[in-house]
């Protein structure tokens, strides 16, 4: 029988059980438990082969729910709080003294968001404390955005995916941290930079891991297909380059299906970011099951959207 259910009152009694459901929300799907159950939390992290140091999103249903999570809520992350959420945004604020150490991998700071899912939203008003939701892949492994991504993944590892269809956004959150008031990006995604800086002002970008120490987890290598991937701006000369190899395309509106390939995936005709960043994931999953020796991605336009989708692809193209 299939994990995947839309029964938001069996999820309610498995997560009271301390259980792991697998959650859905606008940007990617979480691997959920109960924050105060150390059972729940440890699961998390052996499902996943997630490492202790690399802590986990809290996600609350209102941002009168946030007191119990964090000690003090700076202006410029109110001001945040209220225009973007229920939203893509995470944001990391010094933790309330309640909140485990195992959540916050030791650290004085935690992250928080209200995802923007009706489901996820009834799911989180029936039960009486937040969940922590890490993305619900294995370790490194692409995120997933369909019920059956996380089916594939974990269907012998965990009891029930809740059924909210395919994630809107399709990328995970943007996370700012705060430093002396002011908002840092700890992490591009699904917010785009320019609709975050139209209402607080420019922000710094510290996106990648030898610029902030503080935010672990910002891996190099990281939402990585099994097949190999390479990320690149001319695409025709990449796919004269590996002529005999059984390749893969994926490209933000152009088309190369004349020229010799295997597959390709279009991931909007109109070049629109907001699509192709909702569909990106999926179209990696499908390339890397289809046993080809390399999947061509096309780098995409550096702006908006097109510069999170980026900040994944480096990351998936990331050879050690
Ligand atoms: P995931 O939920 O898998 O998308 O990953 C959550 C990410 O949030 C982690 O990998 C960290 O980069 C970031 N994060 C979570 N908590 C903190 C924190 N207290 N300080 C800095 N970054 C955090
Ligand atoms: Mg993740």
């Amino acid at each position: 029988m299939s994990i995947i259910s839309k029964d938001i009152q069996k999820a309610v009694v498995l997560l009271n059980n301390e259980e792991l459901v697998a959650i859905p929300t606008e940007t990617v799907y979480g691997l959920a438990g109960n924050i105060f159950s150390e059972k729940a939390i440890k699961r998390i992290f052996e499902t996943k082969k997630r490492p202790f140091f690399n802590p986990l999103i809290v996600h609350i249903a209102t941002i009168a729910a946030l007191q119990d999570i964090v000690a003090e809520v700076p202006e410029k992350a109110k001001l945040l709080a209220e225009t973007f959420w229920p939203g893509a945004m995470t944001l990391v604020l010094k933790k309330h003294k309640n909140i485990p150490d195992l959540i916050t991998a030791g650290k004085d700071t935690v992250a928080v968001r209200i995802p923007n899912h009706t489901t996820t939203l009834q799911l989180l008003t029936q039960l009486r404390f937040p969940l922590a939701a890490p993305s619900a892949n294995p370790f490194n492994n692409i995120s997933p955005t369909k019920p059956e991504h996380v089916a594939h993944y974990f269907k012998d590892d965990i009891k029930m995916v809740l059924d909210g269809g395919a994630c809107k956004n399709g990328i995970e959150s943007t996370i700012i941290g705060f430093e002396n008031g002011e908002p840092i990006i700890y992490r591009l995604g699904a917010l785009a930079l320019e609709d975050i800086e139209a209402v607080v002002g420019k922000v710094t970008v510290k996106n990648k891991k030898e610029q902030n120490p503080d935010a672990p987890g910002m891996l190099q290598k990281h939402y990585s297909p099994l097949t190999k991937t390479i990320l690149t701006s001319t695409v025709l000369n990449d796919i004269q380059l590996y002529a005999n190899k059984k390749i893969g395309v994926l490209t933000l509106s152009s088309s190369y299906k004349n020229k010799g390939i295997k597959s390709e995936i279009v991931l909007s005709k109109n070049n629109d970011l907001q699509e192709a960043a909702s569909k990106l994931y999926d179209a990696l999953h499908q390339l890397d099951h289809q046993k080809l020796d390399i999947i061509i991605v096309e780098k995409m336009p550096d702006v908006g959207l097109g510069k999170s989708m980026n900040d994944r692809l480096e990351r998936a193209a990331f050879q050690e």
